[in-house]
C-alpha cells in the first residue's frame, strides 16, 4: 500500500461524505462519532477510503426501506481473536452499524469469501468484503462481524496504530 499520514477521522469523514447521495435516496441516515479528536494513522488512504465505502454501501443496501447506519471511531488496547496471527497492542476500531437484514450465523464465514454474494445480478459482485479484507490484512489488522437476524449487523475493522514494517 501507499501510506502516508494521516488521520483517520478524517478518512472515514471523507468516504461517508461521498456516499450521503447515495443513503439519503435509500432513506438511511449516516451518523458518524469518535472517541477523543486526533486519530493520526499511517494507511493507504485511498484503501481505506474503499473499505470504508464498501462496508456503508453494504449496510445500506441491507435495509428494507429507511434506516440508520452509524460509524465509531475508537482507540482500543485488542487481542485479537485466535484465527488471526498478529499481537495485541494498540489499535483503532471503526465500527460500522446497521439496523438492517441481519445475517445468518450460517452465512457469516462465507461472506468474505471472494464472489459470494445474495444480491442479485447486477447489484453486487461479492467482492467488496474480500478485498476490503485484504485491504485490511494488508495493513496489519482485521475485520469482524457480529449480527443478528432481524436486528442488524456490526463490522469492526481493526488498523494498528503505529504503522507495521511494509
Ligand atoms: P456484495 O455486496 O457485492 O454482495 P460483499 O462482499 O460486499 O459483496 O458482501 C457479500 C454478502 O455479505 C452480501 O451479498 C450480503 O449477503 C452480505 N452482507 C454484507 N454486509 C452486510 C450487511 N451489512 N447486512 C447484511 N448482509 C450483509
Ligand atoms: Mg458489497
Amino acid at each position: 500500500p501507499q501510506r502516508e499520514a494521516v488521520d483517520l477521522r478524517q478518512v472515514v469523514d471523507h468516504a461517508v461524505d461521498l456516499l450521503r447521495a447515495f443513503a439519503d435516496k435509500a432513506h438511511v441516515t449516516l451518523d458518524v462519532e469518535s472517541d477523543g479528536d486526533a486519530f493520526p494513522a499511517h494507511v493507504d488512504a485511498g484503501q481505506i477510503q474503499q473499505v470504508i465505502t464498501n462496508l456503508v454501501m453494504n449496510a445500506v443496501q441491507s435495509m428494507d426501506d429507511a434506516g440508520r447506519v452509524e460509524l465509531r471511531l475508537t482507540a482500543i488496547n485488542a487481542q485479537p481473536p485466535e484465527d488471526v496471527n498478529l499481537t495485541a497492542g494498540e489499535y483503532y476500531q471503526i465500527d460500522v452499524t446497521d439496523n438492517g437484514s441481519g445475517i445468518p450465523e450460517e452465512r457469516l464465514h462465507d461472506i468474505f469469501e471472494p464472489f459470494f454474494t445474495t444480491k442479485d445480478v447486477g447489484a453486487g459482485t461479492g467482492l467488496g468484503l474480500s478485498i476490503s479484507y485484504g485491504i485490511v490484512q494488508e495493513h496489519g489488522g482485521w475485520i469482524s462481524v457480529t449480527s443478528e437476524v432481524g436486528q442488524g449487523s456490526c463490522f469492526s475493522v481493526y488498523l494498528p496504530k503505529s504503522a507495521p514494517a511494509e
